[in-house]
């Protein structure tokens, strides 16, 4: 690990002033990725700013349409929280299933979608929830924040400060975990509006990270049963090949997943 300067900002303009003042900042939330990252000398930012202790950006609140999780809120506070397992169980229950407990513990939404891992949970919620992202600048729809793999429509320097869920009528979300890391190898959140619209989103399997899928959504529209699904078949066009999984075994467990994330929806 080269040698850094750590901040602690009090609040959200403190912490994008010094940003502005680093010749190469790097915000800190949870750091779990972004500490193995530095300790394996992959980064080496002349300043890292902890977002992690700005009271503003911590706790979440949940009204009669929407869950807003401020950015870093963990995965433990998530899971754990009994009005977003009310108002929206899948979400609590994909927060219940990040990594182990010391993941949880530290790990943050924020931290999260920021990363954009392709084997990230969250963004499977946020994309199929069709979430907004509120940054200090501005308000991103879902379905223009995620740009590919650890791509997102984020500016240099631009901090996201909650994420706004709207709440579903129903949604679940299955994965089939890594073994060892417990990230996805593919997973999928599924979700029916309130307005009666279908949104599906697939973690770990496309090559271009977090995706929709225009198949599922259109069978579950018509018919929403893990049934409807039976016919569908995904192509493995686009989709990661490696030594965990090939692309049409992926293609395979998006399916699979859908059908197991409609059942657990209900
Ligand atoms: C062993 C292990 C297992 C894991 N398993 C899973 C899993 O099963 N599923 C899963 O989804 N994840 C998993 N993770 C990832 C984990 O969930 C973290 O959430 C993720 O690494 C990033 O969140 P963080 O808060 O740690 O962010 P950090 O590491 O602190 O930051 C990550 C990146 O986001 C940027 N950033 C952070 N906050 C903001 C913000 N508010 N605005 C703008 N940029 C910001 C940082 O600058 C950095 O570039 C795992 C991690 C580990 C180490």
């Amino acid at each position: 690990m080269y040698a850094t300067t750590y901040h602690r900002p009090s609040s959200v303009d403190e912490a994008a002033a010094l940003f502005t003042k680093g010749s190469e900042a790097k915000y800190l939330a949870g750091g779990h990725t972004l500490i193995p990252v530095m300790k394996q000398r992959l980064a080496s930012p002349s300043d890292v700013i902890d977002l992690g202790k700005i009271k503003d950006l911590i706790g979440l609140e949940v009204s009669a349409d929407t869950v807003t999780i401020k950015t870093a809120t963990t995965h433990h506070d998530v899971a754990a929280s009994g009005p977003v397992q009310r108002a929206i169980p899948a979400l609590a229950h994909l927060a219940s299933m990040i990594g182990d407990p010391a993941v949880r513990y530290r790990g943050t939404i924020g931290g999260s979608i920021a990363n954009n891992d392709p084997a990230a949970d969250y963004p499977a919620a946020v994309l199929a929830l069709g979430a907004t992202i509120r940054t200090n600048k501005r308000s991103i729809a879902a379905d223009d924040f995620f740009k590919g793999l650890f791509s997102t429509a984020l500016a240099d320097g631009e901090i996201i400060t909650q994420v706004a869920f709207p709440i579903p009528a129903k949604a679940g979300y299955s994965k089939f975990p890594h073994p060892a890391s417990r990230f996805a190898l593919t997973g999928v959140f599924v979700v029916k509006t309130k307005s009666g619209d279908v949104r599906v989103a697939a973690t770990g399997a496309s090559q271009n990270g977090v995706m929709r899928i225009a198949a599922i959504e259109a069978a579950l529209k018509a018919n929403w049963s893990p049934g409807a699904l039976d016919s569908v078949t995904i192509p493995d066009k686009g989709l990661m090949s490696d030594i965990h999984g090939s692309s049409d075994y992926r293609a395979n467990l998006i399916k699979v997943m859908a059908q197991r994330a409609v059942a657990a929806a209900g």
